[in-house]
Formats: structure tokens, C-alpha cells, sequence
């Protein structure tokens, strides 16, 4: 069975647990969560989060906690060599980060590997991998994965070349994954129709055993255009048989897919796209139907 969700919202009062009742309206069987606003890095003491409540809800429903990704937050930004309280700042956020995701019992942590500001490429590279060196502990439950990107300004990860030099390059190498978005590698210039090419190149590049999570998007914007503009299935320059075609790729069984599709309106997509996906059929009038309600 496919292990698809989407992103879910996380808040007062239920938190977590709101988190997962929320996936499970959609027909999800996996989640993606951030620990807060994904726009800052203020944080409520774990203990607060209703974790355990989220645990036996998805284990109700035969769905174990690995399933419940974290997203930390964007702002983050491991690859600024320029204003070293950024670096710091990413630096202790991420590694209380770790601690949290652990504490909570989730598995997989996806990070956006970094933006090289005013500097240059290579030394954004390296201060990424200097920052995962002085975050990542023997210790660690939680895989780090890192996401692919699609270029957009400075930032870095949009090549499958960078993702393996920064993996190569840390010390504890086998705390870390990938997350793969479809949007992202699409924009970053990758061709997500020929998937068995594209899963070819990932597995020669990065190795297939690397990739714990997907990001299932479509994008608004033609391939290599580095823009990183999500897009309900079927509605932008992938299209719906490509993304389904990888969602229930056989070589992909045991990754997690998460929607980070944008809402219709104040309507989420998300149970209309899972249902598409396990049909692998296109519905066109379902998400006409959402922007008309
Ligand atoms: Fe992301
Ligand atoms: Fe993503
Ligand atoms: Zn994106």
C-alpha cells in the first residue's frame, strides 16, 4: 500500500493529535508537521505537543510514528557564511530540533540544506557541512533529510550532485536522507515524465537507500525555470500521470509522499489529490468543485 499524506496543520489546542485527525480526514496514512510556525523558531516545550495522544490515534489506525514527518522551519539556514547569528541561530535550532522530533517518536526530520547569501556556492556548501557537523551526535535517532531544491535565488541542494557532496562530506553521514520534491527537481530543471531516468540518476548519484520522503507537488512553472511555485495535481507543467507514476513507483514502496499542494480557497486539496493518487485517475471536476464551494 502507498504511504501518502500531506501537510497538516499543528496547533492550540489539539496540536499533534489535531495534526493526525487531520491526516486522517484526507485518507492519509502518513503526515508531514512542523513543530510551530514554520515562519520562526519559537517553540512550546514538547511535553506540550499531545504526542502521545497522536501516537495512539495512528497506531488506532495501524499507522506507526515514523509515518508523522517533521518539516523544520524555512528560516533556517544552516549555509549563511555572512551573518554568522544566522549560522548560530540554525545551528541551535536545529540540533533542539533533533531532540524534539526524537521526543515526539518521529523518525524523519526534512531540512532545506541552505542559501549562500552574498557569498558563493562552494561557500555555502561548506558551511552547510560545517553546521551539520556541529549538529549531528553519534546519539541520534532522527534521519536529517536533506531536501532537494529548485534553485530559486541562492539557494543550495538543486542538483543531485550537491546533495551527495554534502552528505559525503559529514561525519555522521548515516544520520542523514532525502527528501525528493517533484516540484523542486522539476524547477531545478529534471525531468519528472521520465521518471525511471530520474530515479536512475538519484540512485547513481545519492545512492536509492538515501531517500526516506517525497514531496508530491506539481509545479505552476515550466521545468528549469528555478521558481518554486507549488501546484494542485494535474493543474501545473508536470502533470497528474508523471506524479502518479512516481507516487506508486515499485522501487519507492517504503517512502514516505507528502502533498504540500496550495489550498483551494480556505479548502484543503489534500482528500480529493490522495483519492486521485490511489486511483491514479485525474479529477479535474473534484478540484473544480473546491474553488467553486
Ligand atoms: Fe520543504
Ligand atoms: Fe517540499
Ligand atoms: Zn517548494
Amino acid at each position: 500500500m502507498v504511504i501518502l499524506g500531506s501537510h497538516c496543520s499543528m496547533k492550540a489546542p489539539k496540536f499533534l493529535l489535531g495534526s493526525v485527525e487531520e491526516a486522517l480526514s484526507y485518507g492519509s496514512n502518513a503526515l508531514m508537521i512542523y513543530t510551530g510556525p514554520p515562519q520562526n523558531t519559537l517553540r512550546k516545550p514538547v511535553e506540550a505537543l499531545r504526542a502521545d495522544e497522536a501516537k495512539e490515534l495512528l497506531r488506532k489506525h495501524g499507522i506507526t510514528m515514523d509515518k508523522m514527518v517533521v518539516h523544520a522551519p524555512y528560516i533556517i539556514n544552516l549555509g549563511n557564511c555572512v551573518r554568522q547569528e544566522t549560522y548560530e541561530l540554525a545551528v541551535d535550532f536545529l540540533r533542539k530540533e533533533l531532540d524534539r522530533v526524537q521526543a515526539i517518536g518521529a523518525k524523519y526530520l526534512v531540512l532545506h540544506p541552505g542559501s549562500y547569501t552574498t557569498a558563493t556556492l562552494e561557500e555555502g556548501m561548506d558551511q552547510i557541512v560545517k553546521g551539520l557537523n556541529e549538529v549531528l551526535c553519534e546519539k541520534d535517532e532522527v534521519i536529517l533529510c536533506l531536501e532537494t531544491m529548485a534553485g530559486k535565488g541562492s539557494e543550495i541542494g538543486f542538483t543531485f550532485e550537491q546533495i551527495r557532496s554534502l552528505i559525503d562530506r559529514t561525519n555522521y553521514s548515516e544520520k542523514l536522507g532525502v527528501c525528493l520534491d517533484t516540484c523542486h527537481i522539476h524547477d531545478a530543471g529534471y525531468d519528472v515524465s521520465d521518471f525511471d531516468h530520474l530515479l536512475q540518476q538519484f540512485d547513481e548519484i545519492i545512492g536509492l537507500d538515501r531517500l526516506k520522503v517525497m514531496h508530491i507537488n506539481d509545479s505552476k512553472n515550466i521545468r528549469g525555470a528555478k521558481k518554486d511555485r507549488h501546484a494542485n495535481l494535474g493543474e501545473g507543467q508536470i502533470g497528474f500521470d508523471a506524479l502518479a507514476k512516481a507516487v506508486h513507483h515499485e522501487k519507492l514502496q517504503h517512502v514516505i509522499k507528502i502533498l504540500e499542494t496550495p489550498w483551494i480557497g480556505d479548502h484543503a486539496p489534500y482528500a480529493i489529490e490522495i483519492d486521485m493518487l490511489k486511483r491514479s485517475q485525474y479529477d479535474a471536476h473534484a478540484l473544480d468543485a473546491l474553488k467553486n464551494k
